[in-house]
């Protein structure tokens, strides 16, 4: 008989799983250092494992070292609703925490990605075009609800996925409205509930979109602009990296999953859309106790062709303008900087959109 209490193998295995995740056994304060700043690192894939699409698509085999790499380093992973509903509470955000979002309900969701992810126990958001759903290539309504079954979550991703920034600002308001009545309309009669994530077709979206969301009872939008959510994020256009054969590889994803959101306070203009000079111009304030100002760079889709002008030494603004005109229908502006102590990068982009150029 033994003498002392030994706990089975598998209520330590329980114990040591509790205290890496952070759930017992930290004081308050002890788990407050261990939150950072409540940074949640999110991405947007398209399709799976289909080669013949490389600028949406993500090979099997890279998006298997993406979600490894996650698993290894403990990364929580949850759904963007549950990361809207964080930036929300007041409960912090735990540090290394993920979101993994597909956009457009393409059929290689299923047929590639789903058997990965429940390998890994990994949730995901996927966002439908309800004009598309149950068309050859796209998931259908059954797929759709046989995964909601699972766990996973699907958001609106517009009904017929146009250019809603082509026309005038009322008509805009307009057909953006109608659109999401057909939308939300195919989500009642198929799903039974009403959508509360949107996602804007191409990224494009402009401040009446944002508010015609909020006002329907949307709780977050996801634009397609790379950075990291954070609790200063804007609801209604959250930040994802792009997982594309491109922009996929593990050294990028490493470097995305541990990148800081750069905190802006102030930012001007909100609207992406092009409307005045251009190149524009891009003011942002941002919280000096975060950067070590002197590293700060940008960086236009991509290329060092910018310049930074700070306005004040008081305070942290800086103004960011392309050296030449934007030629494409978007651009990124990219923000980055050191933190204080030189261990973390720090990011923000802008989105510019100029309707005068197709797709
Ligand atoms: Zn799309």
């Amino acid at each position: 008989m033994l003498k002392k209490y030994i706990p089975p193998a598998n209520i330590l295995f329980m114990v040591l799983l509790l205290m890496a995740s952070g759930m017992i056994f930290l004081p308050p304060h002890a788990r407050a250092q261990n939150t950072q700043e409540g940074h949640i690192n999110s991405f947007v894939y398209h399709r799976f494992g289909n080669s013949r699409y490389p600028s949406t698509n993500i090979t099997m085999e890279t998006f298997k070292e993406h979600l490894q790499f996650l698993k290894e380093n403990n990364y929580r992973v949850i759904t963007l609703g549950e990361a809207a509903e964080l930036l929300d509470s007041p409960a912090q955000i735990p540090q290394k925490t993920a979101v993994l979002t597909v956009d457009d309900g393409y059929k290689s969701f299923i047929t590639h990605a789903v058997p990965l992810l429940e390998k890994y126990g990994y949730k995901a958001t996927i966002f439908v075009c309800t004009k598309y759903v149950g068309r050859s290539g796209y998931l259908s309504w059954s797929d759709i609800r046989s995964l909601r079954k699972k766990g996973y979550e699907f958001g609106n991703h517009s009904h017929s996925h146009e250019h809603f920034l082509n026309l005038s600002d009322a008509q805009t308001r307009r057909e953006f409205k109608e659109d999401l009545s057909r939308s939300e309309d195919l989500f009642h009669r198929h799903l039974g509930y009403q959508p509360d994530l949107y996602c804007y077709p191409y990224g494009e979206y402009n401040p009446d979109m944002q508010e015609i969301l909020k006002n329907r009872g949307y709780k977050a939008a996801a634009a397609q602009k790379s950075g990291v959510i954070y609790t200063g994020s804007d609801h209604y256009a959250l930040p994802r990296f792009p997982m594309t054969s491109t922009y996929g590889e593990i050294e990028k994803f490493r470097s995305k999953a541990r990148m800081k959101a750069l905190p802006v306070i102030n930012e001007k203009p909100r609207n992406p859309e092009i409307k005045g000079e251009n190149p524009p111009g891009l003011t942002l304030r941002i919280d000096p106790s975060a950067i070590n100002p002197q590293g700060l760079q940008c960086f236009v889709n991509g290329r060092k062709n910018c310049k930074i002008t700070r306005r004040r030494d008081t305070e942290l603004i800086i103004e960011v303008e392309a050296k030449d005109k934007l030629t494409t229908r978007r651009t990124l502006y990219t923000i980055t900087a050191p933190s204080k102590d030189g261990t973390r990068w720090k990011w923000y982009s802008h989105l510019w959109v100029n309707t005068q150029y197709g797709e």
